[in-house]
């Protein structure tokens, strides 16, 4: 299967060297993956090293080992991101929310804030940027779709309600989602979006690919293979991996 959020850089863990890469690759090899995608975070950009990754790639033949990064997405960033995409041919763009006007939402020492606020109005705010993200035209995915549930803090109301503009404009600009299995690992515990979204996602027709969201080798791919049967047992019949920006189906049949 495949693994389409992976960070090589981690937070600024580890650089961008053979060794490193490597390391990813054999753990994706190790695996059974078909295809990795490294989408490391946009403020290291300094520290990616593209051609690198394709050049070490030549020695997995039997691995498609696509570029990507994972941008944080600012209603006023639109034309900085614009610019970073223009400098690789990138096979894939992540547009990720992890700010709400300026408020880093999903970091540990923030999580008492989120139980301050009104929980639907965190949802609708988060969502509001999540559909402005995916208007903009500048990805091919969207992270984590449900992030705001990250420490646990559920709307009063129908989470269908809350998401319905952002899904609908997915849908519209051909947009793919994640099932990101790194909500796993975080205190809300399960896997991103929650169930009942990945239900109305495929109802909606709209595409999902998998992604770990690792930070570190050892964690390439992992409970991918749970997310891929969890998705078939949905009636989900492939998923997309990228190309130069072009999607990929894989069947799951
Ligand atoms: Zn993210
Ligand atoms: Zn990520």
């Amino acid at each position: 299967m495949l693994d389409l959020h992976v960070h090589l850089l981690g937070h600024e863990d580890r650089e961008a060297n053979r060794e490193t890469i490597r390391a990813f690759l054999d753990e994706a090899s190790k695996r059974g993956l078909k295809e990795i995608g490294f989408a490391d975070h946009d403020y290291y950009w300094d520290q990616m090293n593209f051609p690198l990754i394709r050049e070490v790639a030549k020695d997995y033949p039997n691995l498609a080992v696509r570029i990507g990064f994972e941008a944080e997405y600012r209603p006023k960033d639109e034309e900085r991101i614009k610019h970073l995409i223009e400098q690789f041919p990138f096979d894939f763009v992540i547009g990720s929310v992890h700010e709400i006007n300026g408020w880093a939402f999903d970091i540990p020492e923030e999580e008492h804030k989120h139980r301050q606020k009104e929980a639907d109005e965190l949802y609708r705010d988060y969502f509001d940027i999540v559909t402005r993200a995916a208007r903009s035209g500048l990805f091919t995915t969207i992270g984590h779709f449900d992030l705001i549930k990250v420490f646990g803090v559920r709307p009063m109301s129908d989470i269908l309600g809350l998401a319905d503009e952002a899904l609908t404009t997915v849908a519209e600009h051909g947009l793919v989602l994640e099932v990101n299995t790194n909500g796993r690992y975080k205190p809300v515990r399960e896997f991103y979006p929650e169930q009942r979204l990945m239900q109305e996602i495929q109802r909606r027709g709209i595409n999902f690919t998998l992604g770990s969201d690792a930070h570190c080798a050892e964690v390439v791919g992992r409970d991918i293979d749970e997310a891929t049967q969890l998705l078939r047992r949905m009636g989900v019949r492939s998923v997309v991996g990228f190309a130069n920006l072009d999607k990929i189906n894989y069947s799951l049949d």
